[in-house]
């Protein structure tokens, strides 16, 4: 498995700095293809959702 900050957290493609920008809502790198998208914004959203589950309750 690669290291998450070499990985797009939308496409999961290998990324580099130069070819990444980081997601600031997630704190995620993002790659060039998939910045700025509406699956970025979808996926963005998926991962808040499951950091609140951790972070908030259990009572889903
Ligand atoms: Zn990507």
């Amino acid at each position: 498995m690669g290291n998450i900050k070499n990985t797009c957290f939308v496409c999961k493609k290998e990324i580099t700095q130069e070819t990444s920008v980081l997601n600031q809502v997630v704190n995620m790198p993002v790659c060039m293809d998939c910045y700025g998208t509406d699956n970025e914004k979808r996926v963005e959203k998926e991962v808040l959702e499951s950091l609140a589950d951790g972070f908030v309750c259990g009572c889903i």
